[in-house]
């Protein structure tokens, strides 16, 4: 007998899991057909804000995967088709053709239910003005450049995400003034303790970004188009607003459908990616997965997990075994310069999980001090002081430097001590580090 799996949202964790699916059943034995609101499917949103600054082109470049290509290997793709409700009783989602209007009902076996995130608005005045923009999918990426180029003028990025500063970044490399606006007390704050988000800032202001932090945007003024924003007290000139200010998980769909929700607020599921309803399935940015150190679920929106995610996903509807290991949040970016990465628990997170947190700085520079082009770098190792076992690690600085952080996120990943990393035989040439890496050096004095 043929079974329908219908997935709904064609990125990351939908269209890995279609993949996975298929990789595992043939097409008499299983039929696919994935919705998307959007035009897009398989797509890079990693890549938009450089295709915003114009590094990347065309936009095509940052599909992995056409719907024709997808269509070879018998997986139907419909794109800017919206899946409207989900029926759990009948058994069917209700889907709007957003160009045609008609809406039509399609039966599942099995439900993939994968519609990622959204981005948070604010609740001020002006937030539905035309040049209010925000960078989610291609589409908002297409807007974004189109605007970029148009004409020079003053963007205000609300908020210090990372996607917030990356779009920053693209466009004062379009010529534009750029001022990024963030109530915290520093920029990256879900990934850096203040201090090395500072440093971020700092970079940021020498390309002549202005960073106003410990401040709102209190409202967006303009008769029909944006001309000003209120930031604090005051109302400074603007000719567009890009929002920065995070995501949530998309679960208005399944929430009505009475698929269950956890502590989170994301789609409960268990390491093979099932929701607690029978035949229905999760991944990505709108579900939760199990944190490595907390050992809670938590809801991190990147792609690595829903690539990973869905991919398990992929393995249990397609009858294999799989299961999601977890995730330790492991994030990394290029900001004006300076990079940066984390992984695991910051001393705040740690402290907040019951741990006692130990910190080890260590500064140094990037390749040996005397090596040309050797620059500046920092590196924040956090362990527990009772058990010596590493929980989380932070890095910020020059070229190279930020991928040291795969080295930590092996380490906790795999349970090992401060003390363990801090003598583990790690490779030196002076072009690379100095003999002891900066990771030997945080990692030491994190030791408890
Ligand atoms: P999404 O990619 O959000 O896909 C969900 C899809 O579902 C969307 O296309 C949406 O249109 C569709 N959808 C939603 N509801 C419906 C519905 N009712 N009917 C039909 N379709 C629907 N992560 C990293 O790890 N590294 C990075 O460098 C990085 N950079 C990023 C840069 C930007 C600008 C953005 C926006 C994200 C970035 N991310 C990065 C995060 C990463 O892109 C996401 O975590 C990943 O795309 C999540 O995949 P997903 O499939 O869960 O959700």
């Amino acid at each position: 007998m043929t079974q329908r799996l219908v997935v709904v949202g064609g990125d990351a964790a939908g269209m890995s899991a279609a993949s996975q699916a298929r990789r595992l059943q043939p097409a008499e034995r299983l039929e696919i057909i994935a919705f998307e609101r959007s035009s897009w499917v398989s797509y890079s949103a990693c890549g938009e804000p450089y295709y915003v600054a114009g590094l990347v082109e065309p936009i095509e470049r940052l599909v992995a995967r056409t719907p024709e290509r997808f269509a070879a290997d018998d997986i139907a793709v419909r794109t800017r088709h919206e899946v409207m409700a989900i029926d759990l009783d009948r058994r069917v989602v209700q889907v709007t053709d957003l160009d045609g209007g008609n809406s039509a009902e399609y039966g599942f076996d099995l439900l993939m239910i994968a519609t990622g995130a959204t981005a948070e608005r604010p609740q001020i005045d002006g937030r539905h003005l035309p040049e209010v923009q925000e960078l989610r999918t291609l589409d908002d990426a297409l807007r974004l450049r189109t605007l970029a180029e148009q004409r020079q003028g003053r963007v205000t990025v609300v908020g210090g995400g990372y996607i917030g500063l990356e779009t920053a970044e693209a466009f004062k490399h379009q010529g534009w003034e750029v001022h990024v606006v963030t109530s915290g007390r520093s920029v990256l704050e879900k990934t850096l303790d203040t201090d090395m988000g500072d440093s971020v800032v700092k970079a940021m202001e020498h390309i002549g970004i202005e960073v106003t932090t410990e401040t709102r945007v209190t409202c967006i003024a303009g008769d029909g188009r944006v001309e000003a924003v209120g930031v604090g007290d005051d109302l400074a000139p603007t000719d567009l607003v890009v929002l920065g200010l995070g995501s949530r998980p998309e679960v208005d769909l399944a929430r009505d459908a009475g698929v269950p929700l956890g502590e989170t607020g994301a789609i409960a599921v268990d390491d093979r990616q099932r929701t607690t309803i029978d035949g229905v399935y999760s991944a990505g940015d709108c579900a939760e997965a199990l944190h490595r150190v907390t050992g809670r679920p938590c809801n991190l929106h990147l792609g690595t997990i829903a690539n990973k995610a869905g991919r398990v996903a992929g393995f249990t509807i397609g009858g294999g075994d799989k299961r999601f290991p977890g995730v330790l949040g492991t994030a990394i970016t290029k900001i004006c310069g300076i990079e940066v990465a984390s992984t695991g628990l910051r001393p705040a997170e740690a402290l907040e999980a019951g741990f006692d947190p130990v910190v080890g700085d260590a500064e140094g520079t990037t390749t040996a001090g005397y090596w040309p082009g050797a620059s500046p770098l920092k590196i924040r190792a956090v362990s527990d002081r009772s058990s010596g076992r590493l929980l989380g690690a932070q890095i910020v600085g020059g070229s190279g430097g930020a991928k040291r952080i795969d080295v930590f996120a092996t380490a906790i990943w795999n349970g090992m001590t401060a003390e363990e990393l801090a003598w583990t035989d790690l490779a030196y040439a002076p072009p690379f580090s100095g003999v002891w890496d900066l990771i030997h050096i945080a990692a030491r004095r994190a030791a408890s």
